[in-house]
């Protein structure tokens, strides 16, 4: 068995998850190289509402995705194959495409001017999955699920105590939690080191 370490934080706006997110992202160059080719397996626990899509949202802009991110509730996941979109030489970063009108004010805050590009990764698969809906775990076998988790990709796993039985442990667990003023985040993980873990939960805006 693996160790987990845990930090919890304060998150007190839509504004706060997001840059989650970013920060998620920007750990994911040695944290994905340490994996060796396998999948780095991120469950977001947490009610309807708490945020585990914002945050999803959050890590995807932060490596250049402008378009559309929703829980893939009936389709169960949606994949995102992401590329370095910038040209030799030019900045780190793009110019916010036309999709970004349709982004909350949280994310207009955060990614105000330009988006960046994916640098050091080069290119990255990504799938965000919504179990919320699942009926039988044996589903998720015939969708052919181990692939997903066999090659160098980031999945991010909504409702994951639907999968028990199929889904592989988790690499971290992030969970979010309706407070008054916000969300309380707690992250665990067995592959982050403590310095990971705290950059991570130390979100100030
Ligand atoms: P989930 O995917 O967990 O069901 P969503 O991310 O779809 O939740 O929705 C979360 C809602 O809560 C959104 O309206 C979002 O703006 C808001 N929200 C996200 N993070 C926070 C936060 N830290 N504090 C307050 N509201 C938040
Ligand atoms: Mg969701």
């Amino acid at each position: 068995m693996s160790t987990f370490q845990s930090v919890s934080a304060l998150l007190s706006d839509e504004a706060a998850t997001l840059a989650l997110g970013q920060r998620v992202a920007q750990l994911l160059p040695p944290v994905l190289q340490a994996l060796e080719g396998r999948a780095l397996c991120i469950n977001l626990e947490g009610d309807l509402g708490a945020g585990k899509t914002t945050l999803t949202r959050g890590l995807l802009r932060s490596l250049g995705f402008a378009g559309t991110v929703k829980s893939p509730t009936y389709t169960l996941v949606e994949s995102y194959q992401l590329h370095h979109s910038a040209p030799d030489g030019a900045p780190d970063s793009v110019p916010l495409p036309e999709q970004a009108e349709d982004w909350s004010q949280g994310e207009r805050e955060l990614f105000a001017r330009e988006l960046p590009a994916l640098n050091a990764l080069g290119q990255l698969e990504i799938y965000h999955f919504d179990l919320y809906r699942l009926q039988d775990p044996e589903e998720l076998e015939l969708m052919g699920i181990r692939d997903y988790f066999a090659q160098q990709a980031l999945c991010l796993i909504e409702w994951p105590d639907r999968g028990q039985g199929i889904l592989p442990e988790p690499d971290i667990v992030i969970t979010l939690e309706h407070l008054d003023e916000g969300r309380r985040l707690t992250i665990s993980s067995s592959v982050l080191t403590a310095e990971q873990l705290n950059f991570l939960a130390d979100i100030k805006l």
